[in-house]
């Protein structure tokens, strides 16, 4: 293997071991993936499946993919022990901290590359009572469209800081919005739109990324200013707000775009225009972006939204900008929900939170109790939370282990009306069908 550069070194990662690989075509790409499990599982064959979905996916929404071949690299630790200490019902604090201590140094991530990504995912066994964000197959799905994303930009779209990286002194660029923050926002929207997340679920993972956002020490400094000096402290406390703030700044400009151009141009188009002027061997100039980025999405408005909010420390206008994709939002709202029927606050029982708080054991029922459970039941909170969401007006299906054994209760549902922060409604059911859809 010969590498013309130092830059072609770093970018085609190499996996040597034992083949463990699959492949597909998605339209004009053809996608090979490659798995090295340090407990020898053979994974390759699941990874193909859930990758498949989420490529076709991606085609849908590019006009045409920007690699003819594309790899995907994972290493999969065995963390089966750590799965075993929590999620065993009765951790210890030992148990604990010996986890915490390892995984903290594990560096479990992804990276991307020209033509591939990398990946470090950790196999945390198959206990039943493991969170299902901690499926393997899970954290590959979290990262892969992302990671793919990125042959967009900062790959194909970036400044000078990035093309010519110095890697001793490096200079870092301020459009970290358009690098990490659009590339998340996409991420998430081509899942929604090919199907791979349900309104609920996308609507769910935004909202938590605005409620999450609002922890930017805005009153600090500003998101470009948080870029250009990410490396030094405070600012770099702030880097994971690209993933949060930065993909609702996206999605607010991709709101402005749709809303100027009725549903007819949106962010990608832009962002793809940009793509096709400047490219990975042609970078912008680092000052004049935001400039070049207003010439092309042709949006009234938008240069003072990035001088105010991105540039600026003002605070981002939500219902303004998502009112044009037809959401409502509040910074306070309320909905009904059913009332969750091991609060001992609302029913005649007392609980013990156990397993890391991931798991409710009933310690005591009183004569007053109203969802049919028992003394010793234990239910698994992403159960409970799952079982409250699907709840129908009258019955809520709850799974419980009684006994060592599980047990689907019929609970009758009583309602209570919470309140939200940041609470997203659909209000315009053909606006909001228009951003759902990709034309
Ligand atoms: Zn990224």
């Amino acid at each position: 293997l010969v590498a013309s550069s130092y830059h072609a070194l770093l970018d085609n990662p190499v996996l040597l071991t034992k083949p463990d690989t699959a492949g597909f075509w998605v339209a004009n790409t053809r996608v090979t993936l490659a798995v090295l499990d340090l407990n020898g599982t053979s994974r390759a064959a699941d990874f193909k499946r859930e990758l498949e979905a989420d490529m076709a996916a991606v085609a849908r929404f590019l006009p045409k993919l920007p690699v003819d071949h594309y790899t995907f690299l994972a290493m999969v630790g065995d963390f089966r022990w750590a799965g075993d200490i929590l999620f065993s019902g009765k951790p210890s604090i030992g148990g604990i901290i010996k986890v915490a201590r390892s995984l903290g140094s594990q560096g479990f991530g992804a990276l991307e590359h020209n033509t591939s990504s990398l990946y470090y995912l950790g196999d945390f066994g198959s206990g039943e009572r493991m969170p299902a964000e901690l499926r393997v197959e899970k954290q590959l799905l979290d990262a892969a469209v992302h990671e793919f994303m990125h042959v967009i930009t900062p790959l194909g779209l970036h400044a000078p800081a990035i093309h010519d990286f110095d890697y001793i002194n490096p200079t870092m660029s301020q459009h970290l919005w358009l690098y990490e923050g659009v590339t998340e926002y996409f991420a998430q929207l081509i899942r929604y739109q090919g199907g791979r997340l349900t309104q609920q679920e996308y609507l769910d993972v935004m909202r938590g990324k605005l409620a999450q956002g609002e922890k930017f020490p805005n009153d600090k400094f500003s998101f470009t200013e948080m870029s250009r000096n990410v490396l030094d402290k405070p600012y770099k406390d702030a880097y994971m707000h690209v993933y949060d703030r930065g993909a609702v700044m996206a999605w607010l400009i991709d709101a402005q775009i749709r809303g100027t151009h009725q549903n007819q141009r949106s962010l990608i188009d832009v962002i793809m225009a940009l793509h096709r002027q400047y490219g990975p061997d042609r970078p912008f100039e680092e000052a004049g972006f935001f400039d070049a980025f207003c010439e092309v999405a042709k949006t009234p408005g938008l240069r003072e939204f990035f001088a105010k909010h991105v540039e600026g420390r003002e605070p981002l206008p939500y219902s303004e900008a998502l009112k044009l994709v037809g959401l409502e939002y509040s910074a306070q709202g309320s909905e009904i929900k059913a009332i969750n029927p091991l609060d001992a606050g609302k029913n005649d029982l007392k609980v013990k939170v156990t397993n890391l708080g991931m798991t409710r054991v009933v310690k005591k029922v009183g004569p007053e109790e109203w969802a049919g459970l028992q003394l010793g039941d234990e239910v698994a909170m992403q159960d409970l939370v799952a079982a409250r969401d699907a709840a129908s007006e009258s019955t809520m299906k709850l799974p419980v282990t009684r006994s060592r054994t599980r047990v689907v209760l019929e609970v009758p549902v009583k309602t209570e009306t919470v309140a939200r922060a940041h609470y997203l409604s659909v209000a315009n059911e053909a606006l909001w069908t228009a951003f759902s859809t990709r034309p």
